[in-house]
């Protein structure tokens, strides 16, 4: 334990400045923490919260390493992180968190999955193969209609990803791994967090919805529908995943619950994630927060839940592009319990992330009843069509 810990004079890095990038820093900004960011794009979401912005491809070698090379301590927002250059900055001392090793094995979705297989880990049968094998594979017997095929590298909000009822449907190009279709009732998630005091906690259990026109994330709410059996067991994984990848910081790991209510892992996230944006207002502590105490090695903070909730994207309405109004912003406001976080993106496209609402309530049912009128109320759109 650290016994006099000065927050001012750190300077943490932050790759990137995205929406989760800004949500850190203004937590890391209630302890005096100075944040420098690294991203391509000027008009960021983190920008305008952080102590430093610099101009930089976090893909690229010599970008991070140059900006590795500016700060005390190290973490990130996405997994699309040019590896080597942490590599060289972690053997020349730098700390980073979560370790540029376990990152290396969550960018491929192949070496993840490998990794569930080797630790006994519950989740789909799968292979990993270049797409010309994939025939071969069917022939074999080692995959079978449907599956889902997923680019190794590189996907996010379902992009990269395929699902194959037949040989009609057209294979991803690329290195991929394929793994059966399950069965799905439910999609829910963990987020651990670990420091190295070896101290793990986990919040509680949060179940998501998803849009069948665009795929991405409709809702999520907590406490997930789930029984307290399933909670426990979905709590129980989640913690031996972090332990078992020997890794200090924060890990969402996604589930899926099919139809016999078996619980299978997803896929994980070795950073702040959508699924625990919630945390910010409905926990004693934020999953920013936690990632802030494991990364400075102090006790990692309460888990308990001083509300239910239910949280909304707020996406570009389709037909609006350009200068972004959030039209019911007062109307919305009104209602109790409702937070609104914007996330400092100038312009609106259809389905463009530009906020998210948290609705508070006693109970998920009350929460979802205010967050339907929430959502009929408030509608991201711009000046010009
Ligand atoms: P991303 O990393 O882009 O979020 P995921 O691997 O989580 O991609 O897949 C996106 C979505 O596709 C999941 O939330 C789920 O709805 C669906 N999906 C993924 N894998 C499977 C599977 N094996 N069986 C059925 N549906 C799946």
């Amino acid at each position: 334990m650290i016994e006099k810990l000065v927050t001012s004079s750190l300077k943490m890095g932050v790759i990137a400045g995205g929406q989760l990038g800004k949500m850190l820093i203004q937590e890391a900004s209630q302890w005096d923490i100075a944040t420098h960011i690294l991203d391509p794009d000027e008009a960021c979401s983190a920008r305008s919260v952080a102590s430093v912005y610099v101009k930089g491809d976090f893909t690229d070698f010599n970008d991070v390493y140059n900006f590795g090379k500016q700060v005390d301590i190290l973490t990130f927002e996405l997994e699309n992180v040019n590896i080597e250059a942490l590599q060289k900055l972690k053997v020349e001392g730098l700390k980073i968190v979560p370790d540029p090793d376990i990152l290396a094995l969550i960018q491929d979705k192949g070496l993840q999955k490998e990794f569930y297989a080797k630790h006994d880990l519950p989740t789909s049968p799968f292979i990993c193969c270049e797409e010309e094998e994939i025939t071969d594979a069917l022939e074999r017997g080692e995959l079978v209609y449907p599956f889902v095929q997923k680019l190794r590298k590189g996907g996010y909000d379902g992009r990269g990803v395929s699902l194959i009822h037949s040989s009609k449907d057209e294979l991803l190009k690329g290195t991929s791994m394929c793994e059966q279709k399950v069965d799905i009732d439910k999609e829910i998630a963990v987020i651990a967090a670990r420091n190295s005091a070896d101290e793990v906690r986990c919040f509680p259990a949060v179940e998501m919805t998803f849009n069948d026109k665009t795929n991405l994330v409709e809702e999520i709410f907590c406490p997930a529908d789930i029984t307290s059996e399933q909670a426990t067991q979905a709590q129980t994984l989640a913690v031996k995943i972090i332990r078992d990848l020997d890794m200090v910081g924060l890990l969402a790991v996604e589930f899926f619950i099919d139809k016999e209510g078996k619980i299978l892992i997803n896929e994980v996230a070795p950073r702040p994630h959508n699924s625990g944006h919630h945390t910010i207002d409905s926990m004693v502590t934020s999953q920013h927060k936690q990632l802030l105490r494991a990364i400075l090695d102090l006790p990692l903070g309460s888990t308990k839940l001083t509300s239910a909730s239910v949280m909304l994207n707020l996406l570009g309405e389709p037909g609006y592009e350009g200068q972004v109004y959030y039209e019911g912003f007062s109307e919305c406001l009104a209602i109790d319990g409702v937070k609104i976080h914007l996330y400092g993106k100038k312009n609106t496209r259809p389905s463009r992330k530009m906020g998210h609402n948290t609705v508070l309530s006693k109970t998920v049912e009350d929460a979802f009843e205010k967050a339907n009128k929430v959502k009929s109320i408030i509608k991201v759109k711009s000046w010009e069509k």
